[in-house]
Formats: C-alpha cells, sequence, structure tokens
C-alpha cells in the first residue's frame, strides 16, 4: 500500500455516476506508441518520414505513391 504512495479507498460505486465515468474514461484511450498521423491522408505513419502511402511529408507531395495494385 504504501509501496505505490497512494491510498486505495472502498468508493461507493454509485457516488460516481455512469456519466461521469465514461467522461473520464473518454481521455484514456492510447494511440500507438511512437506513431503519428499524416496530415495528408490521415494514415498512420512513423514520424519523421514521408507517408507511403501517399508520398507527402509536411503536406507536400515529395514523392509520388506507389500503386497499390
Ligand atoms: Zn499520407
Amino acid at each position: 500500500m504504501m509501496k505505490l504512495d497512494i491510498q486505495m479507498f472502498a468508493v461507493p460505486q454509485h457516488k460516481v455516476s455512469k456519466t461521469r465515468k465514461r467522461k473520464r474514461r473518454s481521455h484514456n484511450a492510447m494511440d500507438l506508441p511512437g506513431t503519428t498521423k499524416c496530415k495528408n491522408c490521415g494514415e498512420v505513419i512513423k514520424p519523421h518520414r514521408v507517408c507511403p502511402k501517399c508520398g507527402s511529408y509536411k503536406g507536400e507531395t515529395v514523392v509520388e505513391p506507389k500503386e497499390a495494385e
């Protein structure tokens, strides 16, 4: 208990409403670590790299995107 430096108390379940609980948890979703989204197409890509899907970097098309066929 003291190792975590927090104390856990029993909290009555009804004190936190469903709405409050859900609002709090609305920020809990995590993005994949070490990734960012392409500003052009919204694809999940690695940061500081040209988007492999649309070939854009910093909002400019720098290489022609490869055809997916
Ligand atoms: Zn893209």
